[in-house]
C-alpha cells in the first residue's frame, strides 16, 4: 500500500472514488481483512487523537504559582531575607512551593480523574471487514476501511465517500460553519478549498441527516482535526458557576484584604513600630483573610463527586452539571428504555382480515407458539407468515445465537420481530437471500416508519413498511375497516403495548431505490404488538424523585393510549389525567401551553423538535429542567435543557455531544441517583466553605485587633501558614469524602436563586469566626501572662486555632443534623486525617526542628486542657446553633 502522507500521491478530494479503493488496496465488497486491518494498525496506530497534555502540565504550574497570595508570599520571602531573617524566609518559601506542589498534584489528579472520564465514551463505527458490516471501537479504524455513516453519527475518521444519501454533516467543530453541509461523491479540482471538498467527511464532525458510505483515508492526528487538534482546553473544565462565584468573592477578598494590610501599616508607623515588625503583622493578616485553599477545595469536591456519579453510571461531560443537578425541578425523560426496560416481545398479531393471534413465550428465544384466537388447533394462515416476514426483512437489527443463549444486536423493538417470524419458522438470512434488499429509508423518529426495498424472484420488487399505527395507516388505500383497526390499536394499547403496523406494495420492475414519496398508496397487512414492561427500579426512583419534591414527565414518541398505561404502572399518573399529544400540543401558544405544562405529566407522539418548546415553557416557569434524548433532532432540548442527558447505549452521538451528562445503562434510576449525588456534592461544598471561612475570619480579626491595639500578634505569619496549609489539606478537604446526609432526597430541591450560604449559615461563620478570635486572644494573654514567654503564648494560641478547627470539622460534617446522625464513624479518610493532624501538632509543639523552623516550645498540661476546652466549647456552641435552624 502507499503511504498515504505520500507528497505524489494526488490529494484525496481529487481522486476518483475507484482510485482511492485501488490506492488504499481496499474493496467496497469485502472491506479490509482482518489480517490487514491487524498490520494497518501497527503501521498507522491508534485512531485517536494524542492529548496535549504536556501543554496543559506547564500551564497547570504556571496556575499554582501565578496567585496573588503566592506572589505576596514571595515579595514577603524576599523582603524577610534582606532583612535577614533567614529562618522566617526559609519557612515562606518552603510554603510557597509545598503550596504549589500540594495544589498541583490534586489539580492534576482531578483533571485527570475528568479526562479519563471522558475518554471512556468512546465513539462506535459500523465498518465492513471480511464481508459483514459490524460495530466497532472507532480506534481501530485504519486508512482503507469502509465505513458507513448514518444520522446522528459522529464521523470516525477522515472519509473519501463512496456513496451519499441526502448526507448532510454539520462541520463547525471544523469550519465555524453552523450550516450542515450536504456531501456528494463527485471528484473535485485539486485546489478545492477544505470547506467545499463534499466528497470527504472530517472526524469528529457529525451526521445531521441521510445515510453515507466512505472509506478511511486518515486516522488519528492525520485528520483535519488531528493537524488542529482542538481538544478541549482543560483549564475551562473546572470551572462552574458556583466555583466562579467564589473565584470572585475571594478576588475582591483579597483586593480589600490587601487594603487592609495596607492601613495597618501605616497605623504601625504611625505608632512609632519598626518597618520589620508592621510588614510582618501584614503579611500575617493577608494570609490570614485570605481563604485562598478554597477554589482548588472546590474543584477537589467536584472531581470526587464526578467519579461518584460515574460509579452510579452517569457521566458527566460539563462540570457545571455536577451543581445545576441538586438543583433539578423537572425531570422529562423518554419512556422506550429508560422507563421501560426495552426486552420487546411480540404478544399479539392482528390481520387485515380481522383475525387475532396469540404468541406465546416472552424473552427473545425463538420458541413458542402462534394461536388463533378464536381456534387454537388451526394453522398459521399464509397472511400471518406475510405479516412476520414483513416485520423480518423491513429491519435493520440482528438476533444472535450464542452460549445458549439469544441475543439481541440492534433494535430490541426490531429484534422482537426477528423473534416473533421465527416462532412461525421463519428465518432471517434465509427470507433475505429469497427477497435481497435494495434500499433502504432508516427509521427516523419525526417520520415513525422504516421503509425496505426487495427484488423478489419473477416478480416485480416490493416496498415493505413498519412505523407506528398512525404514520402507516395514513399511507394506506383500499382501508374498508379503518374503524375496526383503530379500535385494534386502542385495545392493545391500554394495555401498554407497543403497537406497530405493517404495509406492502409492488414498485415498478426496474425501481432499484426508494424516497419518502413512494411510501404511500400501501396495501395494509397488519398489526405486531409487544410488551415493554416498566422497569422495576423506575417504579421505585419515580417514587423517590416525588418524595424530593422532583416532579417527572415522560416525553415519548410512542402512542398516547400506550404511554399513559405505562405511566399508571410507573406510578406517574393517575386515571383521571390524560395524555397529551404532540398533535394537541402544537395547537396550543405559548402562554397555553405554559399553563398546560406544569400539570401535565404524559406527552405522547412528540415530535423530538417539540422537546425545545417544552424545556422552554417550563425553564419559564421557572423550572431547572433535566431532559433526556437520544436522537439528532433532540440536540437543541439538551442544549436548552438545564441538564440535558443523552442515552450511552441507544443515544446517537450527536445528542451525547450536545449533553451534559450520559447515562451508560440509559436508566431512568441513573437520573435519580445523579440527582442525589449532585445534591449531595453541594452540600459537600458548602460543607468546606462554612468550615474554612471562621478560619480566615477568626485568624485576619485577631492580627487586625493586636494592630489596632498596638499589642504583640498572637500568630505570627509562619505560623498562621502553618495552620492554613495543614489544616485545609489534613481536615477540610476530608469533607469532600463526606457520605450523602439522611433525608437527602426527602427535602425539596434549593430554589434556583438560594445564595451559597443562607442567613444561618452566615451566621454560623460569624459566630463561630468570633469565638476563635475571643479563644485564641484570652488565652494568648492568660499564658502570656503566666509563663511570660512570648513564644510559649503564641504556640498556645496556634493550638487554639487548630483545636478549634479540628472541633468545629465534626459539626461541619452535617449542616443539618448532628455529627451522630451520619454515623461518627463514616467517613474514614476524615477520621485519618484528623487522626494525622493530631500527630503533626505534637510534632509542630514538641520537635525541636519545628521548634526552630516555628518559634514554638513545649506547652505544659494546663494549657491543653484549656486549648481542648476551647475547642469543645466552640463545638458545643455550634451543637446548641443547629438545634435553631434545623429544618421542619
Ligand atoms: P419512544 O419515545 O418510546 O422511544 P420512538 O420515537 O422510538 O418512541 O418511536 C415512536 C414510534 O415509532 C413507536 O411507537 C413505533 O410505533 C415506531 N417505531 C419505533 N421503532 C421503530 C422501528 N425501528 N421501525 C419502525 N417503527 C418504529
Ligand atoms: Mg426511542
Amino acid at each position: 500500500m502507499t503511504d498515504t502522507n505520500n507528497a505524489a500521491t494526488a490529494p484525496w478530494h481529487s481522486q476518483s472514488s475507484e482510485q482511492t479503493i485501488a490506492q488504499l488496496e481496499s474493496s467496497t465488497d469485502s472491506g479490509l481483512s482482518p489480517g490487514a486491518v491487524q498490520l494497518r494498525q501497527q503501521q498507522y496506530g491508534c485512531n485517536r487523537l494524542t492529548s496535549k497534555a504536556s501543554r496543559s502540565l506547564t500551564a497547570l504550574i504556571w496556575e499554582q504559582l501565578n496567585q496573588p497570595l503566592v506572589l505576596i508570599l514571595l515579595a514577603a520571602a524576599i523582603i524577610t531575607l534582606f532583612l535577614q531573617e533567614y529562618v522566617d524566609s526559609g519557612v515562606i518559601f518552603g510554603v510557597v512551593v509545598m503550596n504549589a506542589v500540594v495544589g498541583f498534584v490534586q489539580e492534576y489528579r482531578a483533571l485527570q480523574a475528568i479526562e479519563s472520564l471522558a475518554l471512556a465514551m468512546n465513539t462506535d463505527a459500523t465498518v465492513l471487514r471480511d464481508s459483514l458490516w459490524r460495530t466497532v471501537d472507532a480506534q481501530s479504524l485504519v486508512p482503507g476501511d469502509i465505513v458507513r455513516l448514518q444520522s446522528g453519527d459522529k464521523v470516525p475518521a477522515d472519509l473519501r465517500l463512496l456513496c451519499s444519501r441526502d448526507l448532510a454533516i454539520d462541520e463547525s467543530a471544523l469550519t465555524g460553519e453552523s450550516l450542515a453541509v450536504t456531501k456528494k461523491v463527485a471528484t473535485l479540482p485539486a485546489n478545492t478549498p477544505l470547506a467545499d471538498r463534499h466528497n470527504l467527511a472530517y472526524s469528529s464532525t457529525l451526521v445531521t441527516f441521510g445515510t453515507g458510505i466512505g472509506i478511511v483515508v486518515n486516522t488519528g492526528d492525520n485528520t483535519e482535526v488531528g493537524r488542529i487538534n482542538t481538544l478541549i482546553a482543560s483549564a475551562d473544565l473546572l470551572e462552574t458557576p458556583l466555583t466562579q462565584k467564589i473565584s470572585a468573592f475571594s478576588r475582591l477578598l483579597l483586593w480589600a484584604i490587601l487594603g487592609l494590610a495596607l492601613a495597618s501599616i501605616l497605623v504601625g508607623l504611625a505608632r512609632g513600630q519598626s518597618l520589620l515588625d508592621t510588614f510582618m503583622a501584614a503579611v500575617a493578616l493577608a494570609v490570614g483573610a485570605i481563604p485562598e485553599g478554597l477554589p482548588a477545595a472546590l474543584t477537589i469536591t467536584l472531581a470526587i463527586g464526578v467519579a461518584r456519579m460515574a460509579k452510579r453510571r452517569a457521566i458527566v461531560r460539563k462540570l457545571p452539571a455536577v451543581e445545576t443537578l441538586g438543583g433539578t425541578t423537572v425531570i422529562c425523560s423518554d419512556k422506550t428504555g429508560t422507563l421501560t426496560c426495552n426486552q420487546m416481545t411480540v404478544r399479539s398479531l392482528y390481520l387485515a382480515d380481522g383475525n387475532c393471534w396469540q404468541v406465546t413465550h416472552d424473552g427473545y428465544a425463538p420458541t413458542g407458539e402462534i394461536l388463533n384466537t378464536n381456534d387454537s388447533t388451526g394453522e398459521i394462515s399464509q397472511e400471518v407468515l406475510t405479516l412476520l416476514r414483513c416485520g423480518q426483512l423491513c429491519n435493520d437489527s440482528r438476533l444472535v445465537h450464542a452460549d445458549n443463549t439469544w441475543l439481541a444486536e440492534g433494535d430490541p423493538t426490531e429484534v422482537a420481530l426477528i423473534t416473533a417470524a421465527g416462532k412461525a419458522g421463519l428465518k432471517q438470512e434465509i427470507e433475505q437471500s429469497h427477497w435481497p434488499r435494495t434500499d433502504t429509508l432508516p427509521f427516523e423518529s419525526q417520520y415513525q416508519y422504516m421503509a425496505t426495498l426487495h427484488k423478489r424472484p419473477e416478480q416485480p420488487p416490493v416496498l415493505l413498511v413498519k412505523g407506528s399505527a398512525e404514520a402507516v395507516l395514513a399511507r394506506c388505500i383500499n382501508l374498508s375497516q379503518g374503524a375496526e383497526i383503530e379500535k385494534q390499536v386502542n385495545t392493545l394499547a391500554t394495555r401498554g403495548e407497543r403497537v406497530l403496523a405493517f404495509a406492502w406494495r409492488q414498485l415498478p420492475e426496474n425501481q432499484r431505490s426508494i424516497n419518502h414519496q413512494d411510501v404511500a398508496s400501501l396495501d395494509f397487512i397488519g398489526l405486531q404488538s409487544m410488551i415493554d414492561p416498566p422497569r422495576q427500579e423506575a417504579i421505585a426512583a419515580v417514587a423517590r424523585c416525588q418524595q424530593a419534591g422532583i416532579s417527572v414527565k415522560m416525553i415519548t414518541g410512542d402512542h398516547a393510549i400506550t404511554a399513559q398505561a405505562i405511566a399508571l404502572q410507573l406510578g406517574l399518573t393517575n386515571a383521571e389525567q390524560q395524555a397529551i399529544t404532540g398533535a394537541e400540543l402544537a395547537l396550543l401558544d405559548e402562554k397555553a401551553l405554559q399553563q398546560r405544562v406544569s400539570q401535565q405529566v404524559v406527552f405522547a407522539r412528540v415530535a423530538p423538535e417539540q422537546k425545545l418548546r417544552l424545556v422552554k415553557a417550563l425553564q419559564q416557569l421557572g423550572h431547572v429542567v433535566a431532559m433526556t434524548g437520544d436522537g439528532v433532532n433532540d440536540a437543541p432540548a439538551l442544549k436548552q435543557a438545564n441538564i440535558g442527558i443523552a442515552m450511552g447505549q441507544g443515544g446517537t452521538e450527536v445528542a451525547k455531544e450536545s449533553a451534559d451528562m450520559i447515562l451508560t445503562d440509559d436508566n431512568f434510576a441513573s437520573i435519580e441517583a445523579a440527582v442525589e449525588e449532585g445534591r449531595g456534592i453541594y452540600d459537600n461544598l458548602i460543607k468546606f466553605i462554612t468550615w474554612t471561612l471562621p478560619t480566615n475570619i477568626g485568624e485576619g480579626l485577631v492580627i487586625l485587633f493586636a494592630i489596632l491595639l498596638g499589642t504583640e500578634l498572637p500568630i505570627l505569619p509562619v505560623q498562621i501558614l502553618w495552620i492554613n496549609m495543614t489544616t485545609a489539606v489534613l481536615l477540610g478537604l476530608m469533607l469532600a469524602f463526606e457520605g450523602k446526609e439522611p433525608g437527602l432526597m426527602q427535602r425539596p430541591p434549593n430554589p434556583p436563586q438560594m445564595p451559597i450560604l443562607t442567613r444561618a449559615l452566615t451566621l454560623r461563620v460569624l459566630l463561630v469566626g468570633g469565638l476563635l478570635v475571643l479563644s485564641a486572644f484570652v488565652l494568648f494573654q492568660w499564658s502570656l501572662a503566666r509563663s511570660g514567654d512570648i513564644s510559649h503564648a503564641h504556640t498556645v494560641a496556634v493550638n487554639v486555632f487548630v483545636f478549634g478547627e479540628f472541633f468545629y470539622l465534626f459539626n461541619c460534617r452535617n449542616l443539618h443534623g448532628s455529627v451522630w446522625s451520619v454515623g461518627f464513624f463514616s467517613n474514614k479518610p476524615l477520621l485519618v486525617g484528623a487522626a494525622l493532624m493530631l500527630l503533626a501538632q505534637l510534632l509542630y509543639t514538641y520537635l525541636p526542628l519545628m521548634q526552630l523552623l516555628f518559634a514554638s516550645t513545649a506547652i505544659t498540661a494546663l494549657d491543653w486542657l484549656a486549648i481542648v476546652g476551647c475547642g469543645f466549647f466552640i463545638s458545643a456552641v455550634v451543637a446548641l446553633d443547629k438545634k435553631r435552624y434545623q429544618r421542619p
